[in-house]
């Protein structure tokens, strides 16, 4: 799985489907694709990008060695050659082999094997629900200052264009 990937994934909870948080990503293994650079589309992919989550990401599974990104999108960023180049290899030739995503709000876990993310819900066991019971506390008492009731979703997929 590419970080572009991580990039659009989101829970697929149900009740995370309002503004879903990004997912944390932890990476057991990670490996580098040689992917030649392709200016083009990583000018058209700059606006799609979440850069925060990207960048987080980022500093998480990079090996040594790899282009150093900014904290910001720098100003001028479709012309900043090597900007675009730390970026393309950030989203293209990083690759997570073994690893999971844990969705921050519900503490969810996707696993990553052999490069697939598994986003299917499934049933949590014990210890999950344990863990998420008490987080689904706090935040439904917050979502209840917010607005009385959440809302019901449909449960289904995140375009992957
Ligand atoms: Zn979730």
């Amino acid at each position: 799985m590419k970080l572009i990937t991580h990039n659009i994934l989101t829970c697929v909870d149900p009740r995370c489907k309002k503004e879903p948080p990004s997912l944390t990503l932890a990476a057991t293994k990670v490996s580098v694709e040689d992917s030649k650079f392709d200016e083009a589309f990583i000018v058209r992919m700059i606006d799609r990008i979440d850069y925060p989550t990207l960048l987080t990401a980022y500093r998480e599974v990079a090996p040594k060695d790899s282009p150093v990104l900014p904290p910001e999108v720098p100003k001028e960023p479709h012309t900043n050659k090597e900007f675009l180049k730390a970026l393309y290899y950030a989203v293209c030739c990083i690759v997570i082999e073994e690893g999971e995503m844990i969705c921050p709000r519900c503490a969810r876990s996707y696993p990553i094997r052999g490069s697939i993310p598994n986003m299917i819900l499934r049933p949590m066991d014990e210890e999950e629900i344990k863990h998420s019971s008490k987080r689904m506390k706090v935040d439904k008492e917050e979502a209840d200052e917010e607005e009385g009731e959440s809302k019901e979703s449909d449960n289904d997929e995140k375009k992957m264009d």
